[in-house]
């Protein structure tokens, strides 16, 4: 039986442990922290990646623990200035969720699938040969590695693959309070609602429904914005520049955190039997909400790949072809979205930057257009 050895339980290293063993691979994934879980408060999950959660099995667990908000409205100031419907009938369904609820349905189908989860034990290098070398000194010799440890991958950077990393001067807090229904009164809060108010500093929140009790909020700042990056949250900056939004604000988690956004582009998207999968390999502004997606969708593709044959080395090259070209249309639409200001100015969706959700992954061929 032919084995991978995978740096990082994200969800690129999850799907593809869990595609590479429903293909009669057996898979280990080294995950450095000490337990498993997910980052991050909320997520969008877009028509391509449900695709990819059908393909591996965990479809089900991720329709029943999220929300469908048809619609995206921009507003700045409060005032609707853009509101676009996304569904099933024009193949370009929004899921939102919690990362948890994602996170814990990728872990489902791998335990399903039989994929062996190691905590506690920290990828240090790879060698192309076919070796994971971790940080407490074991070689774990494998067919197939996969560096799918996030954007800092020690992975890549021990095989020097990385050709460009990036880290912009903007990021966002992101953070999980109570749904609050009763205290909002009425309003289309089951809406997503991406808010801007520009007018003293550089602030938004996205407001984002996650299911029946839950509400993510990404609430973007400047880097050198010292008192809106602030976690917990300062309520005397948000409160007064979203006003509507107050409930929430009052009482977000106090656990949430601000991540700048970090870009990154390889040389190759391998060496010998090493691939490298997800952040690591092409993380992305989330102007389009489309990072996990993609590396979920890579994850599952390198699994069609590999599986196919004859050796890892080619299909590693035959994955890259495939991938790469879409992935990097994807990550220059997200960044020019961000430059060109298109969520602010209300011009965010289009049928170009719509094109990603619409997108058949490979490996999903089989399954109908349409979901159940
Ligand atoms: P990660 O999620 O970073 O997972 C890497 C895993 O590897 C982690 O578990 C980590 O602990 C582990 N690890 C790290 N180093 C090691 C090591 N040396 N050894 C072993 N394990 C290691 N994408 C979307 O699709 N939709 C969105 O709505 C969305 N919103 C976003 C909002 C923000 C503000 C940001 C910053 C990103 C957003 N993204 C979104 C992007 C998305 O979060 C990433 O693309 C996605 O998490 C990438 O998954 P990954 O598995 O490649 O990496």
């Amino acid at each position: 039986m032919p084995h991978a050895e995978i740096a990082g339980a994200g969800f690129a290293g999850l799907v593809a442990a869990t595609a590479l063993t429903q293909r009669g691979w057996s898979a280990r994934v080294h995950e450095k922290g000490a337990e498993l879980r997910a980052f991050g408060a909320g997520i969008f999950i877009w028509e391509n990646g449900l695709r990819v959660l059908k393909a591996i099995g965990a479809y089900d667990d991720v329709i029943a623990g999220s929300h469908e908000a048809f619609v995206y409205e921009i507003r700045q100031r409060n005032e609707i200035v853009e509101s676009t419907r996304f569904a099933a009938d024009s193949n370009d369904r929004m899921l939102t969720m919690t990362r948890q609820t994602l996170y814990a349905a990728l872990l489902r189908a791998a335990e399903k699938a039989g994929v062996e989860v190691v905590v506690g034990s920290k990828a240090a290098a790879a060698e192309p040969g076919g070796a994971l070398l971790t940080a407490a000194g074991r070689r774990c010799e494998a067919d197939l590695v996969v560096g799918a440890d996030g954007v800092g991958s020690r992975v890549r950077d021990s095989l020097s693959l990385l050709k460009e990393r990036d880290v912009a001067r903007i990021g966002i807090v992101r953070i999980l309070a109570p749904r609050c229904l009763d205290e909002f009164g009425d309003g289309a809060w089951h809406h997503v609602i991406d808010s801007w108010n520009l007018s003293n500093r550089s602030l938004r929140i996205l407001y984002v429904p996650c299911n029946e009790q839950e509400l993510y909020m990404a609430m973007m700042a400047p880097v050198t914005d010292a008192e809106a990056t602030a976690v917990p949250l300062r309520q005397d900056i948000w409160t007064p520049a979203f006003p509507q939004f107050e409930p929430a604000i009052r009482r977000a988690s106090a656990d949430g955190r601000y991540d700048p956004y970090e870009t990154g582009r390889l040389t190759r998207w391998s060496s010998g039997r090493v691939a490298i999968v997800g952040d690591a390999a092409h993380a992305m502004v989330p102007s389009l909400g489309q990072g996990a997606g993609i590396a979920m969708m890579n994850a599952l593709s390198l699994a069609v790949e590999v599986d196919r044959g004859p050796t890892v080395e080619s299909a590693l090259d035959r994955w890259e072809r495939a991938e790469r070209p879409h992935t990097e249309r994807v990550q220059h639409l997200s960044r020019k979205a961000a430059k060109e200001r298109m969520l602010s100015n209300g011009r965010l969706w289009n049928p170009e930057t719509k094109m990603p959700i619409r997108v058949v992954p490979s490996g999903t061929e089989h399954l109908p257009r349409r979901l159940d």
